[in-house]
């Protein structure tokens, strides 16, 4: 095989709860996330090259770098750091990267590229590593990178060669993002609507006060809710406690918020990641529709699809 193309999903958070800082300066947190059906294709292929190994990335958006400071990149190099030399010989990694998913959105848009440069290399060097394997790898890259590389290995066929325990689209997730349980996925229509800001995760992470938070999901109730279908239990504790700083440094996306709720009476409103997106679950994918066109007046990236 010389070339494979991963579809590399978007996230949301259900619920984040954060539990205090670590010495290290990262955060201990517990979360839920889902994969949405809003996903980047990420092509990656091999050309013979006599001179070195060269990573060589691409992509629809000019302003995204194409350099190690691109994480799809980095999931290359750390690739090569590990398995190169025995494996490939020289070749040139060619990464095309065609976006949908929206930039710095809360989305895990970057750490879903990684994932999938992570799992193209592992194919196209018939490496055979398990998902677990490929977690740890991913897990130095970002804190988000383990799930979305579950998803992924869920999601697209043929990316792995046998059946792996951990692929699933819902997680639990727990420690800075990175140690996962399953748990089953909640069916709603979603609409995604990304405020026209950029968020910084590290400054809302630096800049939460978590003694002034009121309100905390309870996550034993939120996953028991997704296993015994109880939506009452679910939407109770649809809280991202992130939400604390970013809608007062952001009103526009409090405003997206109250939108959101009034105009398609929405089951559950609320922010993902560290923001800005804000999400909508519909259980009528009609009344997701009426809201999807008001919506996209305000904000021009916003996109009515579905939970995974
Ligand atoms: P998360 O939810 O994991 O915090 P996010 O959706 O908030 O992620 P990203 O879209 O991953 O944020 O982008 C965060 C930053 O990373 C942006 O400023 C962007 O320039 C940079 N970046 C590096 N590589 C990529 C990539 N492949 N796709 C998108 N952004 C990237």
């Amino acid at each position: 095989m010389k070339d494979i193309t991963v579809k590399a999903y978007a996230k949301i958070n259900l619920a984040i709860d954060v539990l205090g800082k670590r010495p290290d300066g990262y955060h201990e947190i517990l979360t839920v996330m889902q994969q949405v059906d809003l996903f980047d294709l990420v092509r990656v292929s091999l050309t013979e090259d006599n001179q070195d190994i060269k990573i060589n990335l691409k992509s629809n958006l000019p302003f995204l770098p194409s350099d190690s400071r691109n994480i799809a990149y980095k999931a290359a190099e750390l690739m090569i750091a590990r398995y190169g030399n025995d494996i490939i010989g020289k070749s040139i990694i060619n990464i095309d990267i065609k976006k949908k998913i929206p930039v710095a959105a809360g989305l895990a848009g970057g750490s879903a590229d990684c994932a999938a440069v992570l799992h193209a290399l592992n194919r196209l060097w018939d490496l055979n590593l398990n998902l677990d394997t490929l977690m740890r790898l991913g897990a130095r890259l970002g804190a988000d990178v383990p799930f979305c590389l579950a998803g992924q290995a869920a999601l697209n066929e043929d990316l792995l060669l046998r059946r792996e325990p951990l692929a699933g689209t819902c997680a639990l997730a727990s420690g800075i993002g990175e140690k996962l349980e399953l748990v089953p996925p909640l069916k709603a229509s979603v609409l995604l609507s990304k405020p026209p800001v950029s968020v910084s995760t590290a400054q809302v992470y630096a800049g939460l006060n978590l003694s002034e938070v009121k309100e905390r999901p309870n996550i034993q109730e939120l996953t028991n809710g997704l296993r015994e279908n109880n939506y009452y239990k679910i939407t109770k504790n649809m809280i991202n406690v992130l939400e604390n700083y970013s809608l007062k440094q952001y009103p526009i996306i409090m405003q997206t918020k109250e939108r959101m709720t009034r105009e398609g009476k929405a089951a559950k409103v609320l922010m993902s990641g560290s923001g800005p997106t804000v999400f909508g679950l519909f259980t009528s994918k009609s009344r997701g529709k009426t809201a999807f066109s008001k919506i996209k007046q305000m904000n021009h990236e916003t996109f009515l699809t579905r939970l995974l």
